[in-house]
C-alpha cells in the first residue's frame, strides 16, 4: 500500500521531508519495511502538497513515475520553503488506474489528501455511505444533500479519489453545515461510515489544512514524531529518533507542533482522548 507523511512547523525545504533521513520517504518507495500484506513496493507514482502565504493556500507536484525516477526532487522541490508538507508514494491497489490523476495528495479549498489502503466494492459502499449521510443531513434539518452523483466528480477512478469527494463535503464549512463539526469528526464519521458497509476496508487517512494534522489508523502504520517545533506523522518513522512514536491501530490522531492526542477510533468512545506523553 501506499506510504505517506505530514509535516507542520518551522519552515523546511519541500524536497526535504520526502528524502529526510535513512529510510525517507523516497527509500520506503522501494524498500518500505512494515506493509502488511498490501503490496510490495510503492511504485506507481508520488504527489507533495505545500502550503503558502500567496493567493493559492496549497499547491501540489504529482508524477506517476516511480519518485525515485524524477530529478525534480533533487533540483526543485528542495528551492521551495513551506511551514507544512504532505508527500505520499503510491502503490496502486490492483485494477487501479496507474496515473497522475490518481496520485495523492488530493486537494481542495486549503485540504490536501491522501488515503494508504483499500476499500473493496468501493463504488458501492461509497454509495451506501453517500446514502448513510444524506439520510442523516435530512434527519438533523439540513438542506444540503449528498448525492450519488458526487463521485462522478473524482479526479481518478479510485477508491481514493472517491473518499476525497466525500470527505471534502464533510470539511465545507460553508452554510448549510455539514455533518461534523470539525476534521476529526468528519473522519471518524467517514470511517466509521466505510467500515459499515465493508469491514475489510484499510482505511489510513491524512488530512492536512497547512496548521495541523489529522489522520487515522485502520489496518496499516503511522508513526508520530513531536518536538516543539514541528510535528509529523509518518507511516514508517524515518529514522532511529527515540521520540518516534508507534500510534496503535483504530486510533482517530491530531498532531500539531508540541501536541498529540490519540482517541479511539470508534464511534461512541470519543471521549477516551489520550495525549501521549512527548
Ligand atoms: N487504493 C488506493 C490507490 O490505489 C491506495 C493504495 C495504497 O494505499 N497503496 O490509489
Amino acid at each position: 500500500m501506499c506510504r505517506h507523511i505530514g509535516y507542520v512547523g518551522v519552515p523546511v525545504p519541500v524536497g526535504e521531508i520526502l528524502t529526510r533521513g535513512p529510510h525517507s520517504l523516497r527509500t520506503q518507495s522501494w524498500a518500505p519495511r512494515d506493509m502488511r500484506g498490501g503490496g510490495t513496493i510503492n511504485a506507481d507514482g508520488f504527489g507533495v502538497a505545500w502550503w503558502g502565504s500567496g493567493p493559492v493556500p496549497v499547491t501540489r507536484y504529482r508524477n506517476a513515475d516511480p519518485i525515485w525516477t524524477d530529478p525534480a526532487v533533487e533540483e526543485v522541490l528542495p528551492q521551495l520553503t513551506s511551514p507544512a508538507v504532505l508527500g505520499v508514494v503510491r502503490s496502486a491497489t490492483v485494477g487501479m488506474p496507474v496515473q497522475r490523476s490518481a496520485c495523492a495528495p488530493f486537494l481542495w479549498d486549503r485540504w490536501a489528501f491522501s488515503h494508504n489502503g483499500v476499500i473493496p466494492r468501493w463504488r458501492s459502499v461509497l454509495t451506501a455511505v453517500l446514502s448513510d449521510l444524506d439520510v442523516a443531513a435530512t434527519r438533523a434539518g439540513m438542506t444540503r444533500r449528498y448525492e450519488t452523483s458526487h463521485l462522478l466528480e473524482a479526479e481518478a477512478l479510485t477508491d481514493s479519489a472517491a473518499l476525497w469527494e466525500l470527505l471534502r463535503r464533510l470539511l465545507d464549512p460553508e452554510p448549510p453545515a455539514g455533518l461534523a463539526e470539525t476534521p476529526g469528526t468528519a473522519l471518524r464519521l467517514l470511517v466509521t461510515g466505510v467500515l459499515h458497509h465493508a469491514p475489510d476496508s484499510r482505511v489510513n487517512l491524512l488530512l492536512g489544512d497547512g496548521g495541523g494534522l489529522w489522520a487515522t489508523t485502520c489496518y496499516h502504520s503511522l508513526s508520530a514524531l513531536i518536538t516543539d517545533e514541528f510535528a509529523i506523522l509518518s507511516s514508517e518513522p524515518y529514522d532511529d529518533d527515540p521520540r518516534w512514536q508507534p500510534l496503535p491501530d483504530r486510533s482517530l490522531v491530531h498532531a500539531e507542533p508540541g501536541r498529540l492526542s490519540v482517541e479511539t477510533l470508534e464511534a461512541g468512545r470519543s471521549t477516551a482522548t489520550e495525549s501521549l506523553p512527548l
